[in-house]
């Protein structure tokens, strides 16, 4: 097994199970609802935002440890980030996980998020990968509508 395919199980893991940054933000500034079909998950993402810096982030809902774990980990890379640099890195996550791009490649900028590099052969599990990123972004861009993988 790789080294990047070991990590992947680890953290799909461990925040699988215990989400970071999980739970309801009652005063969010932006949030909206995400919805995967194909495997059941639902999640909620909360952000507060303040010129220009996201200064909260967290989510809730059910579904998968996939999605759970992505959601984990999305939390924890954009916290503090600008909603600029946020854009960035969801795309260059989403180039990842289509491959369009390989993990050595987007490292810097991705840093442990580059194990779900580790979903690429499986399209179901990228859109579980993928739903809170998704979320995120309808989020900023159109706020309190709801999103959906299909
Ligand atoms: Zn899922």
């Amino acid at each position: 097994m790789s080294e990047l395919r070991e990590l992947y199980q680890e953290l799909i893991l461990d925040h699988g199970k215990n989400p970071r940054n999980f739970g309801a933000v009652e005063d969010a500034d932006y949030r909206a609802d995400g919805h995967n079909p194909l495997c059941g998950d639902r999640i909620t993402v909360y952000v507060k935002a303040h010129e220009g810096i996201v200064d909260e982030i967290r989510f809730d809902g059910a579904g998968c440890a996939i999605s759970t774990a992505s959601a984990s980990m999305m939390t924890q890379a954009l916290k503090g980030k600008t909603v600029d640099e946020c854009k960035a890195i969801f795309e260059t996550f989403h180039q990842l996980l289509t491959a369009e791009r390989e993990p050595e490649e987007v490292a810097e900028t991705l840093g442990k998020l580059q194990v779900f590099s580790g979903v690429r052969e499986f399209p179901i599990r990228v859109k579980c990968a993928t739903l809170a990123w998704h979320t995120f972004r309808a989020a900023l861009d159109r706020e309190g509508e709801a999103v959906t993988t299909e």
